[in-house]
């Protein structure tokens, strides 16, 4: 399976550490990092220390009854954007997670739903972006339901 994992993109954290208003048009909430916060931008832990913003992001999909927003960490300071191939971040791994497929519509693919530890993220993942129907997987942190980042097949040397 090749497939990536997709964080918030650039230009919208951009915008967020900049203005310091959310979509929701609120001050995003400053924070110092106590350690493990999952920032959405570098898909990794924040150290004890960093300097963090909790804000509300309205995910760009899916564009359909099943949107919703969501809270979410990202470093305050730039931080270099998530780009591995095939791999699973460690703000996933780090997790008790929900597996969310859409289709190309994006409608909700219940029976591929799954939740699990994100150190058993591979089997839930591999079976919703194997699914033809499947355009793209959002995957959520099981308890609270924040967005932890996006998924999507690769195409091949992609
Ligand atoms: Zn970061």
């Amino acid at each position: 399976m090749q497939f990536r994992c997709v964080p918030i993109d650039t230009a919208t954290a951009t915008r967020f550490r900049q203005t310091g208003v959310d979509d929701a048009g609120q001050p995003v909430i400053r924070r110092v990092a106590k350690g493990g916060e999952p920032c959405r931008h570098c898909l990794r832990g924040a150290q004890e220390g960093d300097g963090l913003l909790l804000l509300s992001w309205h995910l760009p999909r899916p564009r359909s009854v099943y949107w919703t927003p969501s809270p979410i960490f990202l470093h305050a300071e730039d931080c270099p954007a998530w780009d591995e191939a095939d791999m699973i971040p460690p703000i996933v791994r780090n997790s008790l997670i929900s597996v969310r497929a859409y289709d190309d519509e994006g409608m909700c693919l219940y029976d591929l739903g799954r939740v699990s530890e994100g150190q058993e993220a591979d089997g839930p993942l591999a079976n919703a972006l194997g699914d033809p129907r499947t355009a793209f997987v959002n995957i959520h942190t099981a308890k609270p339901g924040c967005l932890l980042c996006q998924a999507e097949v690769r195409p091949s040397g992609g």
